[in-house]
């Protein structure tokens, strides 16, 4: 006998890739899903920026945990190879301490132990043993953890977290300077963390797993940039039967007696029988009357968020010497900065910043004998942002940069696009300007992040950084397949 597929319809606000991953699911689950973005581009925080032959991803451009896109693709039959062509980075990155100062990670541990080693003797040894660690929460995060809806403090307790109850009460930290004693080294062990948006020591030491995610996983590029995975994904939902409106901010979750029953966008309703949210979970519950929503202003205000960015994007008229595809300048006092995002949120006085030259190992990304330059300064959300501190910043970072990889740079630029705090709420209506969502604090983990489903609209559920399992790419794609099992279970 033919069994009709359920064809209820899923409406789904926002197309980054947390929406892409539940429209991809859900479809091949047989519902029909339509998927509406207020910005004419899909892939929400992906975007990618073209001027004058030179390409940048404008959001993401670290491509970690190449298993979680595999798994991913897996799930439609598919493969990453099926769409992109990805290539491991070597060095995957670089960090810069100073003038002649220069950290490369490579793409083996063999090969960073080794480097350890040079910088703190007997510190190589200990890496591995770190790193064995860090594989064996890896495997439990990925295997019994982060794919839980995050619903009850339960889902946190398997044989393996029992075992290692010490991981979540001690910190990122605290573990990494029980074993290592070079600053330098220390740097470079928190660095990960600072992906899931909060300090190394409010995150717990079983977050170390992104160590191994690091230096054990590697760092990829997908040639052409990280829209890749969202043209990917688009295709696979487009194949899949999903629609997609562009253009279409959605403006109010329509209800009926508590039950979300469609959204509306300008003066047209979409009706549907359940509905998605992959945009900022704070915005989406400003689409809702007041009543109905979830969680308070209190709620938000008391809630560490992830920093925002000021960014830089910069066309450069010629290729630049003693830089990699991905360089930390870590040349100032890590502790400051990070202060100035999480205790005191201020300008930062001497920041940190990120380099990204993807044009370096991918030649699509800049004309020829040029590099696309994507600079990265993380700072406080909700921070005033003027375009004199903007171009204050840009003249401090130009500034060291010249200066500590000994070349001209400023009088090389052909053209520079900012973007910062008022951007994120503008393009994206992201709260008080985060870039990426809420933080993964010991207190903001798993069942204690927003819930995927509304605690007062029924058939109303959110996907997304500001969810379960948290910010980043990886995080999102799982989100996206999370908030599909809950409503529809295989
Ligand atoms: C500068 C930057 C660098 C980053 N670097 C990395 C990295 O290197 N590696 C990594 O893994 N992660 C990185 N991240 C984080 C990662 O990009 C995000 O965590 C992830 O892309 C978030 O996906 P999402 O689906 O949760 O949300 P988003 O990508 O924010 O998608 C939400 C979408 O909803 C849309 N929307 C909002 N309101 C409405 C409305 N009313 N109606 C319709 N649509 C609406 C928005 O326009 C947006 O397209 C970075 C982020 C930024 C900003």
């Amino acid at each position: 006998m033919l069994i009709l597929q359920d064809m209820r319809k899923i409406n789904i606000i926002g197309s980054g890739f947390s929406s892409l991953s539940a429209a991809c699911h859900l479809a091949k689950r047989g519902y029909q899903v339509e998927v509406f973005e207020k910005n004419s581009s899909l892939g929400g925080r992906a975007r990618q920026f073209h001027k004058d032959g030179f390409t940048f991803d404008m959001g993401p451009s670290w491509y970690w945990m190449p298993d979680v896109f595999e798994r991913f693709f897996a799930s439609f039959g598919k493969q990453v190879s099926d769409y992109y062509e990805l290539e491991r980075l070597n060095p995957g990155y670089q960090v810069v301490f100073g003038k002649d100062e220069v950290f490369p990670v490579h793409d083996s541990i063999e090969k960073i132990a080794d480097r350890f080693e040079l910088e703190e003797k007997g510190s190589g040894r200990k890496l591995v043993s770190f790193l064995n660690q860090a594989k064996r929460n890896y495997d439990v995060a990925i295997d019994d953890l982060v794919y839980k809806p995050g619903v009850s403090p339960l889902e946190l307790i398997t044989p393996v977290t029992i075992k290692n109850t010490g991981l979540f009460l001690t910190n990122v930290r605290k573990q990494v300077e029980r074993d290592f004693k070079s600053p330098k080294l220390r740097s470079i062990l928190q660095f990960p963390v600072l992906f899931l948006g909060a300090k190394p020591e409010q995150t717990p030491a079983f977050y170390n797993f992104m160590n191994y995610a690091d230096f054990g996983l590697g760092t990829w590029h997908p040639k052409g940039g990280m829209i890749q995975i969202v043209n990917a994904m688009v295709s696979l939902a487009k194949e899949l039967g999903v629609c997609f409106h562009t253009d279409a901010a959605v403006d109010e979750i329509i209800t009926n007696n508590k039950k979300a029953t469609g959204i509306r966008v300008r003066d047209k309703i979409h009706e549907a029988d359940i509905i998605i949210s992959g945009a900022d979970y704070h915005h989406t519950e400003s689409l809702l009357q007041a009543s109905l929503r979830g969680y308070s202003e209190a709620y938000w205000k008391k809630k560490v968020f992830a920093p925002s960015s000021l960014l830089f994007y910069m066309g450069i008229d010629k290729k630049l010497d003693n830089l990699a595809h991905h360089n930390l300048f870590f040349d100032v006092d890590f502790d400051q900065h990070a202060s100035s995002i999480y205790d005191t949120p201020e300008w930062p006085k001497e920041p940190l910043f990120y380099v990204n030259l993807p044009s370096i190992s991918d030649q699509t990304m800049a004309p020829e004998g040029k590099e696309a330059c994507f600079i990265l300064i993380p700072i406080a959300p909700g921070l005033d942002d003027t375009q004199e501190l903007r171009d204050k910043y840009y003249d401090i970072v130009l500034f060291r940069m010249e200066k500590l990889t000994n070349q001209s740079i400023r009088k090389h630029v052909l053209f520079n696009r900012s973007f910062c705090v008022l951007d994120f709420v503008n393009d994206y209506n992201s709260y008080k300007g985060n870039a990426y969502g809420m933080a993964n604090t010991l207190t903001q983990t798993a069942f204690l992040r927003p819930k995927l489903k509304s605690k007062k609209v029924k058939d109303l559920y959110f996907t997304g950084q500001l969810t379960v399992p948290g910010p980043g790419v990886p995080p999102a794609l799982i989100s996206g397949n999370i908030v599909a099992d809950m409503i529809a279970p295989i």
